[in-house]
């Protein structure tokens, strides 16, 4: 009789690999509840004086409310999130494994079926939430402007996008895996690089229009202040945009986007209508800044460097049979690898999140200093306040919430740091 190599030694590791899956799948969540916890109750503690003028006696009641609503329904669907990522590890991605199997032998084929499931599924699963969430508490709180008919076209161009670019990249990297082996990774480095890079320009050109309608500045008051912003500091004013974001809701933004000649700066129409022209121009001072100071180009880079990490780490593992096995799976196959490699690379993802988010609390200060250059600083603070107060921001975030998640700093610190700039 022949022996499988120290079959009790191997079932052993496989063991211990899944209990380390779902203990980092455990960690994962508690580690949110816990942060999503401290940032409710920091959100709740006494406005310091210097922020005390945003909201009005009435609006703070309101802004409570909103915090309270929002934080108990993400504690909800995460809680959701969870039972299913558990659910799945112990037998759902071995049961859509198998379905797979038995309809193709095609890997590429199976790949995109598997994911393609997995996404539908997860996706209607939690469409009711989502529903709930815009059409119950957004609107309660008189944010919402979406009507249904707008959700379910945004809903089945989003289902298409991701076919066709999902499904497309995830192609192309299985393709790789099966014709060029331990290569695949810096190929697929490569492409994902170029598509990331093409995404980043073409962006506002492409996906944006599917949604949105983005119209050049009219002719007026502010049209003529931006033009001598746009002179002062060397931006074409033709690469200004007005998008219409109340189409879907009240909640304002602008944004810089874009790479070279592609490159502009978007306002949202309800921005305009709540701000002053001096505010706007703030505003627009601060994405100047980013595009001046290189930023998008900065974080592009930092990304195309952590996918090339992130890939190559994947290409070591995912000829490894026992973190397939580790699922109860017979045969290797490229997307299970991928589905635990995902796990397994959490704890870094996060770190890399971290530090990412840190860099663009820097560009956010590096921008407002920026804006106080050609603007004075207490427009775009008061222009920061408006924001706020419209949007139910929470003013007082936790430390530790902000180090994590959030990519601009709280007002607070960037009040201070433009008066520390004024004075
Ligand atoms: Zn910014």
């Amino acid at each position: 009789m022949q022996e499988a190599i120290d079959p009790i030694n191997t079932s052993e590791t496989m063991n211990v690999l899944f209990m380390f899956i779902i203990l980092l799948v455990l960690i994962g969540y508690f580690t949110e509840q816990w942060l999503g916890y401290l940032n409710h109750k920091s959100g709740q503690a006494k406005l310091p004086d210097i922020l005390n003028n945003i909201f009005s006696p009435e609006r703070y009641k309101t802004y409570l409310k909103y915090e309270f609503e929002s934080y108990k329904f993400t504690t909800l669907v995460s809680l959701i999130k969870f039972l299913l990522s558990i659910f799945m590890l112990l037998c759902g991605f071995i049961l859509l494994d198998n379905f797979v199997s038995g309809i193709t032998e095609n890997q590429v084929f199976r790949g995109l079926i598997f994911f393609g499931i997995l996404g539908l599924v997860t996706d209607l699963l939690f469409t009711p939430f989502d529903i709930y969430d815009t059409f119950v508490i957004e609107e309660k709180f008189g944010f919402n402007k979406t009507t249904p008919g707008i959700y379910l076209s945004d809903k089945l161009k989003t289902y298409l996008i991701a076919a066709i670019v999902g499904g497309g990249m995830l192609s192309l990297i299985i393709w790789f895996y099966q014709v060029s082996g331990n290569n695949f990774w810096w190929i697929a480095w490569a492409v994902i690089s170029g598509f990331s890079v093409f995404m980043a320009m073409f962006y506002s050109s492409l996906i944006v229009p599917l949604f949105n309608k983005q119209t050049p500045l009219q002719s007026g008051l502010l049209r003529e202040r931006l033009n001598q912003l746009a002179t002062d500091t060397g931006f074409m004013l033709k690469d200004i945009y007005v998008i219409d974001g109340s189409k879907r809701s009240t909640k304002a933004n602008a944004y810089f986007a874009g790479l070279g000649k592609k490159r502009r700066i978007v306002l949202y129409d309800r921005l305009i209508e709540e701000q002053t022209v001096d505010e706007i121009a703030a505003v627009m001072a601060h994405e100047i800044g980013h595009y001046k100071l290189n930023h998008i180009q900065k974080s592009i880079l930092i990304g195309i460097f952590q996918t090339g990490i992130m890939l190559w780490l994947f290409s070591l593992l995912v000829h490894n049979s026992l973190i397939y096995e580790s699922l109860g799976a017979v045969h290797q196959n490229f997307h299970l690898g991928l589905v635990i490699f995902m796990i397994l690379y959490s704890p870094f993802s996060m770190m890399i999140s971290i530090g990412m988010n840190s860099l663009s609390r820097k560009f956010e200060f590096q921008a407002d200093k920026f804006s106080s250059g050609y603007v004075d600083s207490m427009y775009l603070i008061s222009a920061l306040k408006k924001l706020a107060s419209n949007n139910l921001t929470n003013l007082t975030p936790h430390k530790l919430f902000v180090k994590v998640y959030h990519s601009h700093p709280p007002l607070l610190a960037r009040i201070q740091n433009l008066i520390k700039i004024r004075n």
